[in-house]
């Protein structure tokens, strides 16, 4: 059929044509950069899921600050992508920028301890409420190395994630319902391992299915979002953590909840905003303005549990850290970046903006007819195409349409503006401005109008 989402889609795929024809013109640096990696790198890009964007080449940027991004033939860019999530407070901040300059002829790793990372866990502890915390590059090995510290605390083997979730590269949770049954992902490359056998996979906001998996007391924990936020977003329905974590207790299973992207929520995350109360609590991405880094905390009594357990593991090597982790320049970037950056006065700025941007989509969505929605976690907003909000995993992947989200975001980009890709998700930092939320609005109207059906 050619309709899709409200969208004719004979006349999104002629649009989408001149589209990539307009990139392709206006993009001559870009495209030279893009030859010459194509000799020397895997799919021609530093990191093979770079090649996915909408675009025919790989866009090349120059620089970046702010909310603006500027590419390699000179274009500006109104950056709603933020490096998904990795500069959700801007790019380039001058406290963090200030902190690294400072840093940057004072040594850069020692594999050391600092008065950096004391400051930092002590400020970590203040906002997120848990005591004691410990450090990695990546969310993914963050997550990693927690659910390694929770099955040897436990000593139970098996893990529990929702439908649909991802937490980074972290295998143990490729693993999703198909037709209710579990599954290995198909698109994860060289697993030899069946992960089926230790990672139990539920629908979000299905209680008795969380119940009943839980009830034979040997899943040490679920990891999860607080708001599932990467396939689509998928909000949890009122009074469905108070009942989850009321299950885990029954049952001896601890709550790990990656804040990676929900930390839009505030200042302390979905989990100090809705009261919730973890074991354990990740966060990546955006903590360092950007420098790699990421952490993790634990409740006091679960920090024990995981000492004891590796006091009493022989002696050697543990399967967590690397040795770049808690790094001179990503401890000093952390702390500028929470003492300067993320503050109350930035988030206020970002939710105010935020919403703005939600009421304006919800606007023009309405206004074109188009059976799509919105839905918003602080300063996080996604676009999704159906008239209700999915309510887990398996409605969320069935209103994906990336051929679609292709048309809309080289569309945009081709005017200035970045969303991110692979789904329908939009930032705003500090530096947005409601005119660009205004010029977004505008581009984004033109495009869904020129791709909606016609009524005959
Ligand atoms: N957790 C969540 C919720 C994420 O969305 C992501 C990445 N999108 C990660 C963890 C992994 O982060 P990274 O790729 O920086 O390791």
């Amino acid at each position: 059929t050619s309709t899709r989402c409200g969208i004719d889609w004979l006349r999104a795929q002629a649009l989408h044509k001149q589209e990539l024809a307009r990139f392709i013109e206006k993009n001559p640096r870009s495209q030279a950069l893009a030859l010459r990696a194509a000799e020397h790198m895997l799919f021609g890009v530093p990191l093979h899921w770079m090649s996915d964007w909408s675009t025919p080449f790989p866009l090349n940027i120059s620089h970046a600050s702010g909310a603006q991004v500027v590419d390699v033939d000179g274009h500006q860019y109104l950056d709603f992508c933020l490096g998904d999530t990795g500069a959700m407070f801007g790019h380039a901040p001058p406290p963090v920028a200030r902190a690294l300059a400072h840093q940057a002829v004072r040594g850069y790793t020692a594999m050391l301890a600092s008065e950096d990372a004391v400051w930092v866990a002590e400020e970590l502890a203040r906002r997120f409420g848990l005591a004691v915390w410990q450090f990695a590059l990546s969310a993914s090995d963050a997550n990693r190395f927690v659910l390694r510290w929770l099955r040897a605390a436990t000593q139970r083997p098996k893990i529990l994630v929702f439908n649909g979730c991802y937490h980074g590269t972290v295998d143990d949770v490729f693993v999703d319902l198909v037709d209710g049954v579990p599954r290995q992902r198909d698109s994860l490359l060289g697993q030899v391992t069946d992960l089926t056998a230790n990672t139990v996979v539920v629908e979000f906001n299905d209680l008795a299915a969380l119940e009943a998996a839980l009830s034979n007391r040997d899943v040490a924990c679920v990891l999860a979002e607080p708001v599932m936020t990467n396939i689509g977003m998928v909000l949890p329905q009122p009074g469905y953590w108070e009942a989850a974590q009321e299950i885990l207790r029954r049952y001896g299973t601890l709550l790990v909840l990656d804040e990676t992207h929900t930390i839009s929520s505030g200042m302390g995350g979905y989990t100090r905003e809705h009261g919730l109360q973890p074991d354990a609590l990740v966060v990546g991405k955006p903590l360092a303005g950007g420098v790699a880094c990421a952490v993790y905390g634990f409740s006091q009594e679960l920090a024990r549990r995981v000492e004891q357990a590796k006091r009493l593991a022989p002696p050697g090597h543990s399967g967590i850290g690397t040795t770049l982790t808690a790094n001179m320049l990503s401890m000093t970037a952390m702390r500028a970046n929470l003492a300067e950056v993320m503050s109350d006065a930035a988030y206020a700025q970002m939710f105010s903006l935020a919403d703005y941007l939600a009421a304006g989509l919800r606007a023009v969505i309405g206004k074109l007819g188009l059976p799509w929605c919105v839905t918003q976690v602080g300063a996080r907003t996604e676009f999704q195409f159906s008239q209700l909000a999915p309510g887990n995993g398996s409605a969320a992947a069935l209103i994906l349409d990336s051929e679609l989200e292709q048309v809309i975001h080289l569309y945009l980009l081709n005017r200035g503006i970045l969303i991110t890709p692979f789904h329908n998700m939009m930032l705003v930092c500090p530096q947005t401005q409601r005119s660009d939320i205004d010029t977004f609005l505008a581009v984004f109207e033109d495009c869904l109008h020129q791709l909606k059906i016609r009524s005959p």
